[in-house]
């Protein structure tokens, strides 16, 4: 209880902190890196030149990557929930991450059987970028490339949407450890996407479960309530 108690304080100052600066931060990351970019297309540089200016656009991409995590918290007003599709926001978020996959040799297979008009309550860009934050998880399991296996389906309970991938997997203490604010094992992680993803899956009064088994792969289960017009 002591340690869900530490969590949850832990959240929600990092949650709160996020809000304050994600949206102020992220404009002058873009200006910086435009620049930086000019200047290492002026030609004439010399090489230490070069290396400090490479190294300069490393760390603002770090920067950016945190923030991408984060880009939810940075509206403080969008807490307002609505009655979303929940097929066209999967299929705007699979279309999101295309990309992603695309450069990691990742083919996503999409198995969507919902009725167009399976409804949701939530915050449109924070459930994508829920979404969206798993989705990338799981192509980055698979650096040699894979199948990234989303499926939607409903029972009497509520929506389940499975995301499965082929990827590294992780041991059960890095399962237990998922939603920890900055736990992270890349090199480049920012520890603050699953975090984001599992606080607004409860706020939508969801629950996630994860089954994963090392070096075959890992299962993100998303349970999430229907929405019934009356
Ligand atoms: P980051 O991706 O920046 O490391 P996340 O919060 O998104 O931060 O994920 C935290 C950690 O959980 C990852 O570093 C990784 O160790 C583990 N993880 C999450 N999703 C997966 C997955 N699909 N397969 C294997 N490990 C995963
Ligand atoms: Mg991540």
């Amino acid at each position: 209880i002591l340690n869900d108690l530490i969590r949850a304080e832990k959240l929600s100052v990092v949650s709160h902190l996020a809000a304050s600066i994600s949206h102020e931060v992220r404009n002058p990351l873009t200006v910086s890196r435009g620049f930086i970019q000019m200047a290492l297309q002026d030609r004439g540089q010399d090489e230490r030149q070069d290396y400090y200016l490479y190294t300069a656009l490393k760390e603002i991409d770090h920067a950016t990557d945190i923030i991408n995590d984060y880009l939810t918290f940075a509206k403080p007003a969008s807490d307002q929930q609505d009655i979303i599709r929940i097929k066209e926001e999967l299929t705007h978020s699979v279309n999101v991450i295309q990309p992603l996959a695309n450069m990691n040799h990742v083919d996503i297979h999409l198995h969507d059987q919902l009725p167009e008009n399976a409804l949701l309550l939530a915050e449109k860009k924070q459930f994508q970028q829920s979404l969206i934050n798993i989705f990338k998880n799981g192509i980055e399991a698979m650096p040699d490339g894979g199948v990234l296996t989303i499926s939607i389906s409903s029972d009497s309970k509520g929506y389940v949407l499975c995301v499965a991938d082929q990827g590294h997997g992780m041991s059960d203490e890095e399962v237990n450890r998922l939603g920890e604010p900055y736990f992270s094992t890349k090199e480049k992680g920012t520890g603050l996407g699953l975090m984001v993803s599992y606080s607004i899956i409860k706020a939508i009064g969801g629950s996630v479960k994860v089954s994963s088994v090392k070096n075959h792969g890992t299962t993100f289960e998303i349970f999430l309530p229907v929405y019934r017009e009356r």
